[in-house]
């Protein structure tokens, strides 16, 4: 298992998995080796324990292939992360705008409760003092009528 060939490029296809690969398509856990080879020596590969250089339906796979495909697709999930993380911080900032935009009409509102509320206690007095006429010119029409 510790010599390869350039041929074993066709079985990278076989293994339809990106990145570091975990199993082969057989259900064999993978393992890592070194090439012992004249072309790649001391070069990492994965390959599956049943598999062997002339038998390709196994997975067999270069380590440094598999660990830039790992890297490519962290940097299109960082990519999507960022992007995701700028369109979360636009969304943050429209709700704090928005926070401030219902907090201003909460000041508002409280204000003009409390303007009804001033309002309310100068009607009760200018009602009192309505009562108060009333109950006066009653008196003196009763006053009037009983001597006159
Ligand atoms: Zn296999």
């Amino acid at each position: 298992m510790s010599s390869v060939n350039s041929s074993s490029n066709s079985r990278d296809r076989l293994a339809k998995q990106r990145g570091i690969p975990t199993r082969c398509n057989c259900g064999e856990k993978v393992a890592r080796f070194t090439s012992r080879t004249v072309k790649n020596p001391g070069r990492l590969f994965y390959c599956c324990p049943m598999g062997s250089e002339k038998d390709k339906t196994h997975l067999f796979k270069w380590t440094d292939k598999s660990v830039v495909e790992e890297i490519e697709d962290f940097q299109e999930l960082f990519d999507v992360l960022l992007i995701d993380n700028s369109e979360f911080q636009r969304s943050v900032r429209a709700c704090e705008n928005m926070l401030k935009r219902h907090e201003s009409r909460i000041e508002e509102m409280e204000d003009a409760v409390r303007r009804c509320q001033e309002k309310t206690i100068e009607c009760i007095s200018e009602l009192r003092i309505i009562k108060a006429l009333f109950v006066c010119c009653l008196l003196i029409f009763f006053i009037y009528f009983i001597y006159a």
